[in-house]
C-alpha cells in the first residue's frame, strides 16, 4: 500500500491507544517501516534519532540481529507453553531467577503478565490479598501521587493520578484510592526550599495515614521518578523517608519501575540502588525486554509470598493470564539482559547520562524553557509562556506537539505531553547523538514563539 492508502485505511480501521479524535483525522500518522539500533526510518526513507525509545522502551536499540535469532529459535522449538500451575518452560524459570537475583533484598518471586498495566493490575490485587490473608480485610485503602502514571486498566488507571488522563467519561475506583500531592519541586508552593518541600510531602503522608488510619492503608503505589506525569524527581530523601513511613505504619511499599528498572537512570532497578528504598513489590515491563516483545512482571518478597502461601489450603492466587510466562517473551527477556550486561550499558548511561544532563541544561538559556529536569536518560524540558511566573501554555496551543514536530522536520523523535518535551533515549546513545539532540530540540524550541 502507499503511503495515502496506508493513512486512509489508519483513520478508517486503527483506533490508536490514547486517540483524541479530533487532531488524529486531521493529521497524517508518521509510519514507520525499520528501525536500527537508535534510528528510525519512515515509509519515504527519512531517517530520524528516537530519542524517546520507542515508548520507554527500546533500552537496547532496535534491530538487533540476536534478538532476532533469538525469538526465531525460541519460535522453532516452543512457540507456546501454558502457564498454569501443573505446567512450566525453560525461558520463564530462567527469567524468574535471573529477575529474583537481580532484585533488591529477599525479592525473589515473580509474577509475568503482559505488560506495564497488567503487572500493576496484578500488585493491586497481590496487595488485597496478601492483606485478606492476614485477616486484615479493612485494610484496603492506596496511597499513590497526582501526577503518577501507572497504566490503562481500570485497576491501574484508578492508581494513577494524572488529572489529564482521568476523562470524566469513565467511573475509577475512588472510595479506597487517595492521591497526594505530586513531588515536583518545580511547582511546589512558592517561597518553600526543597528540603521544606520535602518536610511538607512527608508531613501530608503522616496526615493522611492519621486521617485513614494505618491498619485501613494496604500500600502505596509510587515511582521512583515519575515518569509520563513530567519526569519528576523528588526532593533528596523523599522515596526513603516515605517508605520509612511506609515500614512504621505496616503499609505496602509498591515501586512501579515499569520505567525506571533495566538501566533507564543506571540501574537494574533504581528503588535500592539510586534511593536507598526496598520495596516489597516492584513492577516491570518495557526495558525487560527492550520492547522486543511484551511482557511485564511483577516482583515480590518471600515475606508477602510466606503469608499467601501458608495457612488455609484451599487458598490461591486467582489471577493469571494465558502469556504469562510467555517462553518467547521470556527469552528474549533473557537475551535481553545479556545484551545489557555484555555490553555494560549501565555503566554507560551513568557516564553518558551525566553530559545528556549537562548538555541538556543549556536549553535554560531559550526563552521558552522554564525546567530542564530528570536522571541521566530520562529528562525533560518543560515550556512554559512566563519564566517568571512559571505560568503555563493553554493546553489547546498544544505546544509539546507542536515542537515536537518541528523537531521530528530535522530528524528527532521527542514526545510531547502537554507543554512537555519528553526524551528517553535508547541506553547506547554516545556523546555525539547527545550533541545531535540537544541541538535539534533547541532550534525547534526557538523556532517556536
Ligand atoms: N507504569 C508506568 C510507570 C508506566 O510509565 C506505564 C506506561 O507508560 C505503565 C505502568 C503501563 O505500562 P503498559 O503501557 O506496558 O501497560
Amino acid at each position: 500500500m502507499n503511503d495515502s492508502k496506508l493513512w486512509q485505511a489508519d483513520k478508517r480501521h486503527w483506533m490508536h491507544p490514547w486517540t483524541h479524535f479530533d487532531s488524529f483525522q486531521e493529521e497524517g500518522s508518521l509510519i514507520l517501516s525499520r528501525a536500527r539500533g537508535n534510528r528510525l526510518w519512515d515509509s519515504s526513507s527519512k531517517s530520524y534519532f528516537d530519542a524517546v525509545g520507542g515508548l520507554w522502551c527500546t533500552n537496547i536499540g532496535l534491530g538487533r540481529e540476536e534478538m532476532a535469532e533469538t525469538i526465531a529459535e525460541q519460535v522453532r522449538q516452543l512457540a507456546y507453553a501454558n502457564p498454569f500451575v501443573d505446567m512450566a518452560n525453560e525461558p520463564a524459570i530462567t527469567l524468574a531467577a535471573k529477575l529474583a537475583k537481580l532484585a533488591p533484598g529477599d525479592i525473589n518471586r515473580v509474577f509475568f503478565s503482559c505488560g506495564g498495566s497488567t503487572a500493576v493490575d496484578t500488585a493491586f490485587r497481590l496487595v488485597h490479598f496478601y492483606q485478606n490473608c492476614r485477616g486484615k480485610r479493612d485494610k484496603k485503602h492506596i496511597i499513590a501521587r497526582r501526577g503518577g502514571y501507572h497504566g490503562s486498566t481500570y485497576a491501574a488507571m484508578s492508581i494513577t493520578g494524572k488529572s489529564g488522563d482521568k476523562i470524566p467519561e469513565f467511573d475509577y475506583i475512588s472510595d479506597t484510592i487517595h492521591h497526594l500531592s505530586c513531588p515536583n519541586f518545580y511547582r511546589a508552593p512558592q517561597g518553600m526550599d526543597e528540603q521544606q518541600f520535602c518536610d511538607f510531602l512527608v508531613e501530608e503522608f503522616q496526615q493522611k495515614v492519621d486521617e485513614l488510619g494505618a491498619d485501613k492503608i494496604a500500600a502505596f503505589f509510587a515511582e521512583p521518578i515519575l515518569g509520563s506525569g513530567g519526569v519528576i524527581v523528588p526532593p533528596a530523601d523523599y522515596n526513603r523517608r516515605i517508605w520509612e513511613l511506609c515500614r512504621a505504619n505496616d503499609i505496602l511499599y509498591v515501586a512501579d519501575e515499569v520505567v525506571t528498572a533495566f538501566g533507564r537512570v543506571g540501574h537494574w532497578f533504581a528503588s535500592e540502588d539510586m534511593f536507598g528504598v526496598q520495596p516489597d513489590i516492584i513492577t516491570c515491563a518495557k526495558g525487560l525486554t527492550s520492547g522486543y516483545l511484551p511482557l511485564g512482571a511483577t516482583l515480590f518478597s518471600d515475606r508477602i509470598y510466606e503469608v499467601i502461601s501458608t495457612g488455609d489450603s484451599d487458598r490461591y492466587f486467582a489471577s493469571g493470564y494465558t502469556y504469562s510466562g510467555h517462553p518467547v517473551a521470556c527469552a528474549a527477556a533473557l537475551k535481553n539482559i545479556e545484551i545489557i550486561e555484555r555490553e555494560n550499558l549501565l555503566q554507560r548511561v551513568v557516564e553518558v547520562g551525566a553530559y545528556f544532563e549537562e548538555r541538556l541544561q543549556t536549553l535554560r538559556d531559550l526563552p521558552l524553557v522554564g525546567d530542564v529536569r530528570g536522571k541521566r536518560f530520562m529528562m525533560c524540558v518543560e515550556n512554559v509562556r512566563n519564566k517568571a511566573t512559571r505560568e503555563v501554555f493553554p493546553d489547546s496551543l498544544n505546544i509539546g506537539k507542536w515542537i515536537s514536530d518541528r523537531a521530528e522536520e530535522r530528524g528527532l523523535i521527542v514526545r510531547p505531553i502537554v507543554h512537555l518535551n519528553v526524551m528517553s533515549p535508547p541506553l547506547t546513545m554516545d556523546h555525539e547523538e547527545v550533541d545531535f539532540v540537544v541541538e535539534k530540540l533547541g532550534q525547534a524550541i526557538e523556532q517556536t514563539h
